[in-house]
């Protein structure tokens, strides 16, 4: 609490020259839209060194993964305290995401690079001492009862691609997609074979610590169903930890509005979904996954090798490129850095890469037609008291669409107001105000959100016109323009329930 509001210096120098782009505004903004679509970086040995981890930070990363299938405990929370302590001296907003492993069956560490070519014999045994490149040893006792002759073995997300040929206590295979391993890649057990659930013991061990240091966002893997998330058993967000579903199995495919009801946010974990589904299906898959997440009010993640030739390379592909816009257009509300900013040759370059890219799309959203379809597609259970929130946000969406309006501001204290007025999509900037600095930390990856922090808790009338005060104060706003101001009946209000338009003072 009461550490200074994010500026966003480096958005708004750089949205100075927006000022020329051609691009058709229908709506009076003070200032120029900063980049609406939000991005979250993994960390890594290579944001280990300070002035990168900051460098990231400055070119605008929201949210930071802290990826709990790599490394020890010991150095994600040192990876932990340094995000906290560099977005504090930077005035910025960064979201915390812990990214528990869950069920993942790894092979046991690569000494050196072990290179695979098509129609070599590989050995797949049990085993966590060493792999190799005739001998690949695995950490799972199941591992012969999960594969039968002639299935596809895939390794380190496709990176290598066998055929089991014969299957006893350990499994012969050939390669059929040559590669290269190192490191320990994961291997792909098809999530309805897999003897383990989520999250795994080991899983709620990592959440104890996260949840005590007040981890702001806490992401489950390989979720199956509904009740998965609800095993996580932290308290409600912002008290808890935002929860994050990655949507990475069939079953979760086929359990999917249950899920999203029952987590905070959707990651459409590309990587693992992409070696359950044919890889036809991940597209569509994606599209699908997003317009759920977003008619139930929900913020969506796309991850997963969105810029991954930059880990080696310093400038991305052409495919790459259209896949962050893509996934932009598809209403994505954040994009996600894996390996490039966790071990890539230069993390600052990507997410400066990643944000000219969303930016530009940004730029081109079809505002209008995303929120006719949000308003006829939008969930909201009846007798939930969500109800009011949910018109209201409608009522918000249209008056900024046929008024001059510059910003909504969203005073919420949860922040579940301020995600139902994201997913609309609303060309005018929206501010989430709140009290609550574990809400705003949620909010760095809402759509198109500034979080601002309002210093009192009041009465309805002293928040109103304090969240018009602080967003002058801050820029966000100016003099003579008109804004919305979605807000409760005060301090604890559970029901958004007063929309006022007002011109600034
Ligand atoms: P992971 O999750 O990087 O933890 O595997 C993302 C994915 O599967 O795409
Ligand atoms: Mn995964």
């Amino acid at each position: 609490m009461g550490h200074r509001i994010d500026r966003w210096p480096l958005r708004r120098a750089s949205s100075a020259r927006r000022a020329t782009a051609p691009f058709p505004t229908t709506v009076a903004t003070s200032l120029a839209i900063m980049r609406r679509t939000k991005i979250v970086a993994s960390l890594g040995p290579a944001t280990d060194d300070e002035s990168i981890l900051r460098g990231i930070i400055r070119a605008g990363v929201d949210v930071t993964r802290i990826n709990l299938s790599h490394g020890s405990i010991d150095d994600g929370m040192v990876r932990y305290d340094a995000v906290r302590r560099i977005a504090a001296e930077e005035n910025r907003q960064v979201g915390i995401l812990a990214d528990l492993p869950g069920p993942k069956v790894r092979v046991a560490s690569f000494v050196e690079e072990s290179t695979f070519a098509q129609g070599d014999t590989v050995r797949l045994t049990v085993g966590s001492e060493g792999s190799n490149g005739s001998v690949i040893e695995v950490d799972y006792p199941e591992l012969a009862s999960s594969f039968a002759p002639g299935d596809r073995i895939i390794i380190g997300d496709g990176r290598l691609v066998l055929e089991a040929t014969a299957v006893s206590d350990d499994i012969t295979a050939t390669v059929i997609n040559e590669g290269a391993l190192t490191g320990a890649p994961g291997v792909h057990v098809p999530a309805d074979k897999l003897a383990m659930s989520t999250p795994t013991p080991h899983d709620l061990k990592l959440l104890d610590a996260f949840v005590d240091v007040g981890v702001d966002m806490v992401a489950v893997s390989f979720v199956r169903s509904a009740h998965d998330m609800r095993r996580v058993g932290t308290e409600p967000h912002p008290r808890g930890p935002l929860l994050v579903a990655k949507v990475e199995t069939r079953a979760a495919i086929e359990n999917l509005d249950g899920i999203i009801e029952a987590s905070g946010a959707i990651m459409v974990a590309r990587g693992d979904l992409g070696n359950e589904l044919p890889i036809e299906d991940l597209p569509i898959t994606q599209k699908e996954i997003i317009r759920r997440c977003i008619a139930g009010g929900k913020p969506v993640i796309t991850a997963t090798q969105m810029l991954e030739s930059m880990i080696t390379a310093p400038a991305p592909t052409r495919a790459e490129a259209s896949d962050v816009a893509n996934a932009v257009w598809d209403g994505t509300s954040a994009v996600m850095l894996s390996g490039e900013t966790a071990v890539g040759i230069d993390p600052i370059n990507c997410v400066r890469t990643m944000g000219r890219i969303a930016r530009k799309a940004d730029e081109v959203f079809d505002h209008e037609a995303w929120a006719r379809n949000v308003a006829a597609l939008r969930m909201t259970e009846s007798g939930s008291g969500t109800e009011v929130t949910d018109a209201m946000t409608v009522a918000a969406w249209r008056a900024v669409s046929e008024l001059d309006v510059s910003a909504v501001l969203c005073i919420s204290g949860t922040g579940f107001t301020v995600r139902q007025m994201a997913r609309f999509r609303p060309q005018a900037q929206i501010l989430g105000l709140s009290t609550d600095v574990r809400t705003l930390n949620q909010l760095a990856m809402s759509w198109g959100t500034i979080p601002v922090i309002l210093p009192t808790a009041g009465t309805r009338e002293e928040m109103m016109s304090e969240a018009v005060k602080v967003a002058v104060a801050e820029g966000l706003v100016r003099s003579g323009e008109q804004v919305a101001v979605l807000g409760g009946d005060g301090v604890g209000a559970k029901v958004t329930n007063n929309l006022r338009i007002v011109r600034v003072p």
